[in-house]
C-alpha cells in the first residue's frame, strides 16, 4: 500500500511524501522546499529515496539537490526541462516504480510544456503536479490552451475512484470561481461550502478524485478548448 503524506511549504505548497510499506521505500513529489521535507521524513523514519517532479518550476525542484545530498536519492524528472540534479529523464509512457508499485508518465503540457504526470493505476493514485487542481488548472505560462485542455481531458478520463494529487492549496478560491462560472450547478455549490468549512478549521482539501473534478471543476467540464480558453482568461482576472 502506498502511504502519502502532504509536507506543507511556502504559502500553499504541497510537497508529497510517497511510501511504500511493503518495500519501506520512500520518494518525495514535487520537493521545492528541503527543510520540511527531510524534517518529516525523518519524523517518519522513511528514508528518501527518490525525487519525482513534475515540472522544472522552482517550488517544485528548489530542494532537489539538497536532498540528494543529504539522502543520496536519484532525481526523476521531465526529459525536455531543466531539472536540477536529474537523473532519470522521463516522458510519455516511461514508467517509475517505488517497490512494486508501477506508476505511468503522461505528457500534460500547458502550465509548462514539458510538464509530466504519474499515474499509479493499480493504486488509483496520480500526482498532477500545477495541470489540474480541485476545481481549478494551473495557469498557462508555457503552452497553449489547446494543449492544456487535452492534458486536462486525460487526466479527467482516468478512473473515476484516481485520487488526484495536485501541488497547491488553491481549492477556496477555485470554488468561489467555480460557482461564478456554473451558478446552476448544485455540486459546486455544495462543494464550495464543505470546502469553506474545511479551510476554516484549516484543514487540507487535496486529494480530489477524478468523479469529483468532472462533477465541479469547470475547466474539465468545458466542451472545448475555446470554451476552455474564455474561461482561463476569465480565471486570470477573477477576484473572488
Ligand atoms: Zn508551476
Amino acid at each position: 500500500m502506498l502511504e502519502i503524506v502532504p509536507v506543507p511549504a511556502f504559502s500553499d505548497n504541497y510537497l508529497w511524501l510517497v511510501h511504500d510499506s511493503g518495500s519501506g521505500e520512500t520518494a518525495v513529489v514535487d520537493p521545492g522546499d528541503p527543510a520540511p521535507v527531510l524534517a518529516e521524513a525523518a519524523r517518519l523514519g522513511w528514508h528518501i529515496r527518490q525525487v519525482w517532479n513534475t515540472h522544472w518550476h522552482p517550488d517544485h525542484t528548489g530542494g532537489n539537490l539538497a536532498i540528494k545530498e543529504a539522502t543520496g536519492a536519484t532525481v526523476s524528472g521531465p526529459a525536455s526541462e531543466t531539472i536540477p540534479g536529474l537523473d532519470v529523464a522521463l516522458g510519455e509512457g516511461d514508467t517509475i516504480r517505488l517497490g512494486e508499485h508501477v506508476g505511468r508518465v503522461i505528457a500534460v503540457p500547458g502550465h509548462t510544456l514539458g510538464h509530466i504526470a504519474l499515474v499509479f493505476e493499480d493504486d488509483r493514485i496520480a500526482f498532477v503536479g500545477d495541470t489540474l487542481f480541485a476545481m481549478g488548472c494551473g495557469r498557462l505560462f508555457e503552452g497553449s490552451p489547446q494543449q492544456m485542455y487535452h492534458s486536462l481531458q486525460r487526466i479527467a478520463g482516468l478512473p473515476d475512484d484516481t485520487r488526484l494529487y495536485c501541488a497547491h492549496e488553491y481549492t477556496l478560491s477555485n470554488a468561489r470561481f467555480a460557482s461564478f462560472a456554473e451558478p446552476g450547478n448544485a455540486a459546486v455549490a455544495d462543494r464550495l461550502s464543505n470546502v469553506e468549512r474545511m479551510r476554516s478549521n484549516g484543514e487540507i482539501t487535496i486529494p480530489t478524485t477524478v468523479a469529483q473534478e468532472r462533477e465541479t471543476n469547470p475547466f474539465v467540464r468545458s466542451s472545448d478548448w475555446q470554451e476552455f480558453a474564455r474561461l482561463r482568461a476569465e480565471k486570470d482576472s477573477f477576484r473572488s
